[in-house]
């Protein structure tokens, strides 16, 4: 199912503490908005909006410099008015499509909770996450009396919260423009929309005071899971003055033999990346039938992975590269070939590996038949 998302991040956050709002604040090295799209990107979102003041339009560039599908949108004076102009900014979408709408200020967003979302919402006008109280409710006005209250069927609203977008915007131009409502859900409630409560997360929590960035920075780990990819390719020698390996030319007395350069170093290594985020294999991206790629310098093939383990907010931790052959020897170019892939993923060169064996004249490579590579990645995105 497809679904867009609103992401309202004009607010002035004070109550975080003095200095910088805190959706542009940093949070495990990066700002706390950037977690959210980075999350809606990995879940799969077809647009994402996010609304920001004057000023902070001025930096939602750099904050989410690398990733796609996003463009920004000017809020109002209150948080109704900021998602009514994320939902005004949104492209000419299906009027049924779900649009997620969503606080900045919760930066732990997983794809768990958008799919029960999206779950939960159909035959509904809204859905949203939300937990139940666990603590004992006390009600105390100042000088008076403590007194218990029932906790019961009492639940703590969390954002994003799914609605179809045409209900949303109606629901917003039916309101009450004289009180101000804490959520969307609120307002789809009140123009008699039915909305149903789906699973809450208690790493949605919203950041608020300054304490609980502190727990925030503890849990930051946790909201990111780490993906392995593999990768394999081989190349048959043919005649030719020299070889493409992991991006270096080395001279040799034979050439190996592809659409492209045929550099297996990096063919594999691509391939892992791609199946680390489940996005196919170099095929599908750069087809053998197509004529552009005759020829093709084969660090393109590596960009375009690398780019879109980027795009889907994820971050490179190291690779791994073997190349299987008898000759030429790669000892002496394996340092050569480290800087080259550092450079191409821009990773410090301590996570970048190549390594060389043969296979003792067995097999193959062992008879000179071809070169072999293999490459093992791990990456880092959303969970
Ligand atoms: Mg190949």
């Amino acid at each position: 199912m497809t679904f867009s998302a609103v992401i309202v991040a004009a607010g002035s956050g004070t109550r975080a503490g003095p200095g910088q709002a805190k959706q542009w604040r940093s949070l495990g090295g990066k700002p706390v908005l950037r977690w959210s799209v980075e999350s809606f990107l990995a879940a799969g979102a077809a647009e994402i909006v996010v609304v920001t003041t004057e000023d902070g339009a001025l930096v939602l560039p750099e904050v989410l410099k690398g990733l796609r599908g996003w463009k920004g949108a000017r809020g109002g004076a209150t948080r109704a008015l900021s998602v009514q102009a994320g939902l005004g900014a949104l492209s000419d979408r299906p009027a049924d499509e779900p649009v997620l709408v969503h606080d900045a200020a919760r930066p732990f967003l997983t794809r768990t909770t958008v799919d029960s979302l999206l779950s939960a919402l159909v035959g509904k006008d809204g859905a949203f996450p939300a937990l139940a109280v666990a603590d004992t409710l006390k009600r105390a006005a100042p000088g008076g009396a403590v007194v218990t209250t029932s906790r019961d069927h009492l639940w703590r609203a969390q954002t994003p919260q799914a609605f179809g977008r045409a209900t949303l915007v109606s629901a917003y131009e039916a309101w009450d423009g004289d009180t101000e409502p804490t959520d969307d859900a609120q307002v789809v409630e009140a123009a008699g929309g039915s909305v149903t409560i789906a699973p809450g997360d208690p790493l949605l929590m919203k950041l608020t005071y300054p304490e609980d960035f502190a727990m925030a920075e503890r849990l930051a780990g946790a909201a990111r899971i780490t993906r392995i990819g593999q990768g394999f390719d081989a190349h048959r020698w043919g005649p030719g003055g020299s070889v493409w390996l992991c991006g270096v030319e080395i001279a040799h007395d034979e050439t190996l033999i592809g659409h492209s350069d045929a550099d297996a170093g990096l063919h594999a290594l691509t391939d892992a990346l791609l199946g680390a985020i489940g996005e196919g294999d170099i095929g599908d991206h750069f087809p053998p039938t197509d004529p552009q790629w005759k020829g093709a310098a084969s660090d393109k093939f590596l960009i375009h992975a690398a780019e879109l383990v980027r795009a889907k907010g994820g971050s490179i931790i190291n690779v791994d590269v073997t190349l299987i052959c008898e000759r030429p020897k790669i000892k002496p170019h394996r340092a050569a070939m480290r800087e080259r892939l550092a450079e191409i993923l821009s990773l410090p060169i301590d996570r970048v590996s190549v390594k060389a064996t043969t296979t003792e004249q067995m097999g193959f490579t062992g008879r000179g038949e071809g070169l072999a590579a293999q490459a093992v990645v791990a990456v880092e995105t959303p969970a």
